[in-house]
């Protein structure tokens, strides 16, 4: 299990130290806009404890903070109007999934047709 390193971006948002766009807060969430949007909507969605992936998350967590962030995903999905035509949902995690902040969070795009998840990639 990967160590949680409570320097990390996201982190400080948690503290109010580094200012974001919240779109949701709950008991254990919070979800604010992605600084660098890649889609029209692009929401990054953590849990406010100090989980590094999904791995550490589901090991860990209580069952109330795993329920407030599956629902808390969902109702990002439902506030930014991205449940009737579609939205993607990435956890990216460790080195191959190319994880820049050492934080849980889920991606939420959506808001144009996204294609498909992957480029073929070259074996
Ligand atoms: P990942 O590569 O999955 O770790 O994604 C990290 C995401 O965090 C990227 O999409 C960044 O644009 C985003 N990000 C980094 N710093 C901030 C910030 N201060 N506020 C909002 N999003 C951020």
């Amino acid at each position: 299990m990967r160590s949680y390193d409570d320097q990390n971006i996201f982190a400080k948002i948690l503290r109010g130290q580094i200012p974001n766009q919240t779109v949701l807060e709950t008991d254990h969430s919070l979800a604010f806009r992605d600084i660098q949007p890649q889609a029209p909507v692009h929401v990054l969605v953590i849990p406010k404890g100090p989980y590094v992936d999904f791995a550490h998350f589901s090991a860990e967590a209580s069952e109330a903070e795993v329920i407030d962030y599956m629902r808390a995903i969902a109702e990002v999905c439902r506030l930014e109007g991205v449940e009737e035509d579609g939205f993607r949902a990435i956890s990216n995690a460790g080195q191959n999934g190319v994880q820049e902040v050492p934080h849980l969070h889920v991606h939420i795009l959506g808001g144009r047709p996204l294609g498909r998840m992957l480029q073929p990639a070259s074996a």
